[in-house]
């Protein structure tokens, strides 16, 4: 590690919890680079695990920001309507719902995905009036106790089960092989003696980030779908890292034609990097009661005036149509990679511009990220033992830049080799 980050290291909580890959200070950011105070260059394929769809320092959100300090734009106004609330709400309409036809109350559960999924299982709860929830192995969806009962590993985040002790977890798709994991599911809905007691909700990410980049296949998604159907069990799709257009469109569901209950999105809704979330509920299950979720920063109006300025993207189908070639540009380097290095043992996972490298040897992975951070890389891993290296490129990133990218990771992969 560099004296600059040991004296930084110094001055910061020693509670700090997250891994030290990259041990540099980093001072400014534009589209998919990044630069430390050295003014040494990245590129930066973590995009903040998914915050950074629109890349860094967007130039007309950055405007648009700038301009609504100037004119005394409404930072803070809790509860009270605000222009921007206004304006985004109104354009989130006209630009993501409508034209997918979906109907959802949104609602703004504090400026986290981990709010946006307490709010998400609270509601079910309370409409169902049914405590149980059912999740998914290597599932992620927060940090807090109750979302932590839903997410897999929880016993490593100190955080196991203790208020929704009716946490159930199922095994996710391609979790068995050559196991139905939707008949397993089946069985124990339908099985008064598998001590599953009907659920309030079933929670999932159709490609889960942090669990090791496992993309549910579509059929998958529908079946899940039916089973909430056939026993009144609300469907939570947990977006947060998979939508705002990772994976291609706009929502990671809309290719498996399924209609959640919830929808939880956070990370790139707010465009520019700033904290936001939302909580999108069917407008039959829009039940709260006044002061049932609240809190302070539930909108963020700076945020919105990022997200506004995001929903631009997605006037016309270009962009997605951009990530998906983006995608398939990725995914062909990806396996050429896996190709040329056989003695890795790896695999490829993911799609749009979610994808991942599961490699045989775990302890891997964590050299070949470091060897890519000092060839000017930034790549993270993820899985139950960080046997995947992760790559989340801002969507707004051209063929130069994924070409770079990949190359710099061809020289990591064999420089960890030796
Ligand atoms: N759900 C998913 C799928 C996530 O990936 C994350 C964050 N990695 C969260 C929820 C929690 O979001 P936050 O860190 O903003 O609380």
């Amino acid at each position: 590690e560099t004296d600059k980050m040991k004296s930084f290291e110094e001055l910061e909580s020693t509670v700090r919890s997250y891994s030290r890959g990259w041990p540099t200070v980093f001072a400014k950011a534009k589209g998919y680079k990044i630069w430390d105070t050295d003014d040494n260059e990245y590129i930066d394929f973590f995009a903040g695990a998914g915050v950074l769809n629109y890349g860094h320092n967007d130039d007309s959100m950055q405007e648009k920001m700038i301009d609504y300090i100037r004119n005394n734009g409404i930072l803070h106004s809790l509860d009270m309507g605000s222009t921007s609330r206004k304006e985004f709400l109104e354009r989130f309409k006209e630009v993501i719902l409508e034209p997918r036809n979906l109907d959802y109350k949104v609602m703004f559960p504090g400026p986290t995905g981990t709010n946006s999924v307490e709010s998400a299982l609270k509601i079910a709860r309370k409409v169902t009036g049914r405590d149980t929830v059912i999740s998914f192995t290597n599932a992620f969806h927060g940090m807090t106790i109750g979302s932590l009962s839903v997410t897999a590993n929880s016993f490593k985040r100190h955080g196991a089960g203790i208020p929704l002790h009716h946490a159930v977890s199922m095994p996710f798709d391609n979790y068995m092989e050559d196991q139905d994991s939707i008949a397993y599911l089946e069985r124990f809905l339908e099985d008064g003696g598998s001590g599953v007691a009907l659920p309030a909700a079933i929670i999932l990410e159709t490609v889960q980030g942090e669990g090791g980049i496992n993309a549910a296949r579509m059929d998958w998604l529908k079946k899940v779908e039916e089973l909430c159907k056939r026993w009144d069990i609300l469907l939570i799709i947990d977006d947060v890292q998979a939508g705002c257009g990772r994976t291609g469109t706009f929502f990671s569901f809309e290719p498996a034609g399924i209609d959640p209950d919830i929808v939880c999105l956070s990370k790139s809704i707010g465009g520019a990097g700033l904290p936001m979330a939302l909580t999108l509920i069917k407008p039959e299950f829009d039940q709260w009661g006044p002061g049932e979720h609240n809190g302070t920063f539930r909108g963020n109006n700076l945020a919105f005036i990022g997200a506004i300025e995001a929903l631009d993207y997605w006037k016309t189908d270009d962009f997605s149509h951009a990530i998906k070639e983006k995608g398939s540009s990725l995914h062909k380097g990806i396996q050429a990679i896996i190709d040329k290095y056989p003695e890795l043992k790896a695999t490829h996972r993911g799609r749009g511009l979610m994808q991942g490298i599961a490699v045989a040897k775990p302890e891997l992975t964590d050299v070949i990220c470091s060897e890519a951070f000092q060839r000017g890389l930034i790549i993270e891993t993820s899985g139950p033992q960080d046997e995947v290296i992760k790559f989340l490129p801002p969507l707004i990133i051209d063929e130069k830049g994924l070409q770079q990218g990949l190359s710099i990771l061809d020289e990591s992969i064999k420089a960890a080799l030796n």
